[in-house]
């Protein structure tokens, strides 16, 4: 999860999320838009009994939050909270992804995370296996994970029955933030790019000292950096229809989109 603000918990609902999934959260940086969710859903995650232990990364501050809370609110953790202080670089690195940061541009210090999905082992055909007289059982699996096996005397290449690894995803979540080139190279060719479009055009003297971006400024982060989908966020409440903000950005970037409540992309 990136960033956890006050409405998370209700959304988590309507996506049907339980809380006791295992679940890693990455602060963007300690503005309440963007951490007040936490103490409501530690505090649902205990009543829930969690046994599971929840990793929390983010900025300095996020930890003292956590404690602050935990100490005068009570909420009786039944599983371990493990905080982290994270910094640009690689934070994180699990069996199927891994997680790099680096700074944003806001008003106070501010993250930008990629999630970086590890390529996919290939598929296997189930029927060529058949086919070569290879049992099912752990000789499927070697051959999965591309170790050539021998049924009667004879080898089976896994390249007969395994097709090619597929690339795995790469998605970038950078908001609150002014455009830069940090994030430019976070975002290289990502299939998705989440960005700050708070601002239209007209408010771009507003943008700068606020540590926000405009749409058109997001559309060109997303063009620098030769994304597949710009996503826009964090839009101004101003905006009861976000369509100019749609419309700033496509000039520059086509495949934008504004983010909306419980959106789902498919790739
Ligand atoms: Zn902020
Ligand atoms: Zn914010």
């Amino acid at each position: 999860m990136f960033d956890c603000g006050e409405g998370t918990q209700r959304q988590m609902a309507l996506a049907r999320l339980s809380p006791a999934k295992k679940m890693k959260i990455f602060i963007s940086h300690m503005h309440g838009d963007h951490v007040l969710g936490l103490p409501g859903l530690i505090q649902s995650m205990a009543l829930l009994g969690r046994q599971n232990s929840l990793e929390i990364y983010g900025p300095r501050g996020v930890e003292r939050f956590v404690e602050l809370v935990n100490e005068t609110v009570q909420f009786n953790v039944t599983f371990p909270i493990h905080i982290h202080e994270a910094k640009p670089g690689k934070i994180n690195d699990e069996e199927r992804y891994e997680v790099h940061a680096v700074w944003a541009d806001h008003v106070i210090p501010c993250l930008a995370y990629s999630f970086v999905e590890k390529p996919k082992p290939g598929r296997f055909h189930v029927q060529v296996a058949k086919r070569l007289g290879v049992p099912e059982g752990p000789l499927w699996k070697m051959l999965q994970m591309g170790k050539a096996v021998r049924v009667k005397g004879k080898r089976i290449d896994p390249r007969l029955v395994v097709g090619a690894s597929r690339p795995g995803v790469k998605i970038v979540y950078a908001t609150d933030t002014r455009p830069n080139r940090r994030i430019v190279s976070l975002a290289s060719k990502a299939d998705v790019l989440i960005h700050d479009g708070t601002f239209d055009g007209s408010l771009e003297e507003k943008a700068g000292p606020d540590g926000h971006s405009t749409a058109a400024q997001a559309a060109m982060v997303a063009k620098a950096a030769k994304v597949r989908k710009l996503v826009l966020t964090h839009i101004s409440a101003r905006y009861r229809d976000p369509s100019i903000l749609l419309k700033e950005a496509k000039k520059a970037f086509r495949n934008t989109l504004v983010a909306q409540d419980l959106m789902t992309i498919e790739f």
